[in-house]
């Protein structure tokens, strides 16, 4: 699955492209809006991610000018602006989806996956770790056959943390991939919502699911 980044600011291009490969995405880049719909139009693009506001013609101009020829090419509009007008716009133009900058990198794949038709398995919407599943469409968790409710942050921390069981995973790549590349490393925020996980996955008689690997960060333990 190929991904068109079309993003000036170098820093956030840079976030996506390194996280969609570790995604084991191919990625190109895009700086400006006509580069952008060029590469969008040349047809082997499997999904867009086009920021808003660009250099050379605007998101919602290269959204106009890539649904002239590709009504179906699913593009997932980039924007710090949250006024209700800018997104309605948006999806009036074409757009497939929306995210608002800052944005979580897990709210960004699972909407991309969402969107991206083709070879990957239907399976491939459910991510589960020994007794734990989640749902990346329902968005239900369950322990055990349990239902367990998260807040949208908690589901993301928990999605992350099913992604690479067994590896351990340093507080500051939790924090960019669970709150956002931007967020304020200041905080303990990744700590907070590991201890709120910890209490709702918490189960009588089984073992604790996320293992504090000192120093570093955490880990999902890797089968049960
Ligand atoms: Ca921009």
């Amino acid at each position: 699955m190929r991904i068109l980044v079309v993003e000036d600011e170098p820093a956030i291009a840079d976030f996506l492209e390194r996280g969609l490969i570790a995604e084991g995405y191919e990625v190109r880049r895009a700086a400006d809006g006509p580069d952008g719909e060029r590469q969008a139009l040349s047809g082997d693009v499997d999904l867009v991610l086009l920021d808003a506001m660009l250099p050379g013609r605007d998101g919602l101009e290269v959204l106009a000018g890539i649904r002239a020829t590709k009504p179906v090419l699913p593009v997932i509009m980039l924007t710090a602006r949250r006024a209700v007008s800018d997104r309605v716009a948006g999806l009036d133009e074409g757009a497939t989806d929306y995210v608002t900058k800052p944005f979580a990198f897990e709210e960004l794949l699972a909407r991309m996956r969402a969107h991206l038709r083709g070879p990957e398995p239907a399976g491939k919407t459910t991510l589960s770790g020994g007794d734990i599943s989640l749902d990346l469409v329902s968005r239900e968790v369950r322990r055990d056959g349990n239902q367990i409710r998260l807040t949208g942050r908690e589901f993301e921390l928990l999605a992350h943390l099913l992604r690479y069981p067994g590896q351990v995973l340093s507080r500051e790549d939790i924090r960019a991939a669970v709150w956002g590349f931007d967020f304020d490393p200041g905080t303990n925020v990744v700590d907070v919502y590991i201890r709120y996980l910890r209490r709702k996955l918490a189960l009588p008689g089984r073992p604790a699911p996320i293992e504090t690997v000192r120093s570093v960060g955490y880990r999902f333990r890797a089968g049960r």
